[in-house]
């Protein structure tokens, strides 16, 4: 049975997106003309929650974002609670005043609704679909990158006094419904025999070797436990190219409503495996030959654009911070010497968020390929046999991530091991370690 939600709740028609809007006098400005001459799109294409844009006479447009009491893509079989909408517009409320421009802006939140109001991206469209369409989009990187640095710096201990922190764990440390999610499908099912699972046939052989491997697993449950108990930076939770809305010059980030304070290589992780996913899945996209062969240059062009943005940008705003966080206060560690020792401090800060990255790169990145939610890039490979060729280099990497940390000292390794892992097989056992 489907738990209601509270109130005057209901699932929004078009005419309630209309109705509801109509109340909003920002939004009628915005619109323009009267509410009978708006049209609404209903365009909701991601896995949970209804998505509606709306277009008026004076040429604005709003986005409306609706928590549906259960799972889009599954219907009312898997009920999921609606205050994840409220933890979605906390999110984007949080961050706002440190990535102006890289988040849709928000124009209300309606907490009987559950109904977000924000700006409408156009002609921005999802990063993913670019990246299978063999499209460019030079500047996401560095703008994700930017966006990640500012929050897990800004939400951080190096910049917030405790006090501030412990507020964001105690309103994100609520968000359980989508933690749930989490943990289960990215942490526990892809290492146990669930009905969740999609393992295509080729791939069986590779999903009972990850689930009968002791040192991978301990690994995975080094990192688990890191998610859980490591509240180092506020993350969105869900930080992938799906989660991106990009022309050419402009970059959003879209779709907090994952958003958990956690260790900041989770969400840095996570953006790099699903270009390694697009990597791995490029060969069997459209294209020539030629084309894929540069295209993929240009992604591992884009891994590495990425890592040393927010490396460089992460050190700049702290380097430049005057902020009061109790981490770190600058009393302690005043004079010349001591200022020293906070240059390497800040660079080792860094450089176990890489290793957290790695870590949970592979780990989402095998929760991806003989996990429940599966990725379009791999997805449009109709030839399941091929598609699952090319996810078992993925996930030759992936293994290699989790038991050979020390064989990716930097970003370089990363990308040189690409091509490595490429050909490794249906068969886990005569795949490179
Ligand atoms: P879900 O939480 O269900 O995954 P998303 O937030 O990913 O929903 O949104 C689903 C789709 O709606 C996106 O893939 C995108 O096409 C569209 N969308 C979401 N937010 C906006 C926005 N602010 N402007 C334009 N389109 C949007
Ligand atoms: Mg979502």
């Amino acid at each position: 049975m489907l738990d209601r939600p509270p109130g005057p709740y209901r699932v929004f028609s078009d005419s309630d997106v209309i109705d509801h809007l109509a109340g909003l006098q920002r939004v009628r400005d915005l619109l323009g003309g009267s509410p009978q001459d708006w049209r609404v799109r209903d365009v909701a294409d991601g896995n949970l929650n209804a998505v509606f844009l709306v277009g008026g006479p004076a040429g604005g447009g709003v986005c409306v974002k609706q928590a549906l009491p259960y799972v889009r893509v599954a219907g009312e079989s898997w009920p999921l609670d609606v205050n994840r909408a409220t933890y979605e517009a906390a999110y984007l409320s949080r961050l706002a005043p440190h990535v102006r421009g890289l988040a849709p802006e928000l124009h209300h939140y309606d907490p009987r609704q559950f109904v977000i109001v924000m700006e409408k991206l156009e002609p921005h469209i999802i990063l993913r679909k670019g990246l299978i369409a063999g499209e460019r989009f030079l500047k996401a990187p560095e703008h994700v990158a930017e966006y990640v640095a500012q929050a897990a710096f800004h939400t951080s201990d190096l910049a917030v006094p405790f006090e501030r922190k412990a507020a964001d764990v105690a309103l994100f440390g609520q968000n359980l419904a989508l933690q749930r999610i989490t943990v289960d499908l990215v942490f526990t099912d892809p290492y146990v025999e669930v009905w969740r699972n999609k393992v295509v046939a080729p791939l069986q052989a590779w999903a009972h070797a990850l689930r009968s491997d002791i040192a991978l697993k301990s690994a995975v449950a080094d990192l688990r436990l890191r998610y859980l108990t490591q509240a180092q930076s506020l993350l969105h939770g869900d930080l992938h190219s799906g989660s991106v809305m990009a022309t050419p010059d402009d970059t959003r980030v879209i779709d907090g409503e994952f958003a958990w304070v956690g260790p900041t290589g989770f969400d840095v992780g996570n953006f790099i495996a699903h270009y390694v996913m697009a990597w791995f899945a490029k060969p069997s996209h459209a294209g020539k030959r030629d084309a894929i062969a540069a295209y993929r240059d240009a992604i591992a062009g884009d891994i590495a654009r990425f890592w040393l943005t927010f490396r460089r940008r992460f050190l700049d705003i702290w380097r430049q911070s005057d902020a009061a966080g109790d981490g770190l206060p600058s009393a302690h560690f005043s004079d010349a010497a001591g200022q020293a020792r906070v240059e390497a401090i800040r660079r080792a800060y860094v450089e176990a968020i890489f290793r957290d990255a790695l870590g949970y790169l592979a780990i989402k990145t095998i929760r991806r390929i003989i996990g429940y939610a599966q990725i379009a890039d791999f997805l449009v490979i109709e030839d399941v046999n091929r598609r699952a060729v090319l996810q078992a280099g993925a996930l030759a990497l992936a293994r290699a991530l989790l038991k050979r940390p020390q064989d990716f000292p930097d970003i370089a390794a990363l990308i040189a091991a690409l091509p490595r892992y490429e050909g490794a097989g249906l068969d886990p056992k005569r795949a490179p370690q």
